[in-house]
């Protein structure tokens, strides 16, 4: 099989099961005319995922680190409920200006922060109380160890973290690639080996983008 029968296969399943959405649509279109790469924000399909997963934990207060044009943290944003809050943390200053306007776009402005500068800096100045219940991780993969740790001290017991791009096409597993990315990535999951405070898997996928896959973990 083929990619693109995944991507028709994708885009089957969400014109039955994701709703015709103005205010996303919108926002991703402003997010390619104001020149951002959008083909690296998350898929719809997954985007509803971590809805459906930060909802079914009832989550109200949610971390992101990689905002882009904010495309994920709307999904995000749409289930937290009133006075819940998503930070998401974004070192484009002209990402995070888009990303602003969309979450405009989307009506969520009261619920979403969007803090510009180094995401390490950022978490080295953030809290846990009161702590996180959902924490995404989308951002440079080279620093995915430290920003793992972070989460880990800022989720609180039970909480989720979603780690995305585990599996970069299938590269991970060839050592013949070096690059900043997949070794980011290998020494997250070399991190994660025998990790006494999370119990996680990862998950293959597929979509228009191509292969890959994601981390779901939970803080014991
Ligand atoms: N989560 C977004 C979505 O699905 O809509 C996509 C995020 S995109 C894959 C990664 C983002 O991380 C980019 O906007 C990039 O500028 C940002 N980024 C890269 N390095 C960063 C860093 N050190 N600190 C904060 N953000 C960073």
């Amino acid at each position: 099989t083929t990619i693109e029968n995944w991507a028709a296969s994708a885009e089957l399943s969400n014109s039955y099961l994701l709703d015709d959405d103005v205010d996303l649509q919108a926002a991703a279109r402003n997010t390619e005319e104001k020149g951002l790469p959008f083909e690296i924000a998350v898929p719809a399909e997954h985007g509803k995922l971590l809805q459906l997963l930060a909802t079914s934990i009832g989550a109200r207060r949610i971390l992101e680190v990689g905002t882009l044009g904010g495309y994920s943290a709307i999904w995000l944003a749409r289930a937290l409920p009133d006075g819940g809050e998503l930070i998401t943390l974004e070192v484009n200053p002209k990402h995070a200006e888009v990303a602003r306007e969309n979450v405009a776009i989307a009506h969520l402005e009261h619920k979403v922060k969007i803090i510009v500068g180094p995401a390490i800096e950022t978490l080295e100045t953030l809290a846990p109380e009161p702590p996180f219940d959902f924490i995404f991780i989308d951002a440079d993969k080279a620093n995915n160890t430290t920003y793992f740790t972070h989460a880990k001290r800022l989720v609180r017991t039970g909480g989720t973290i979603f780690v995305d791009n585990m599996y970069l096409v299938g590269l991970v597993a060839n050592e013949e690639y070096t690059d900043d990315n997949v070794v980011g990535v290998r020494a997250l999951l070399h991190a994660l080996k025998n990790d006494p405070e999370v119990d996680c898997t990862t998950v293959g996928t597929a979509c228009y983008k191509g292969f890959d896959g994601f981390l779901y973990a939970i803080k014991k």
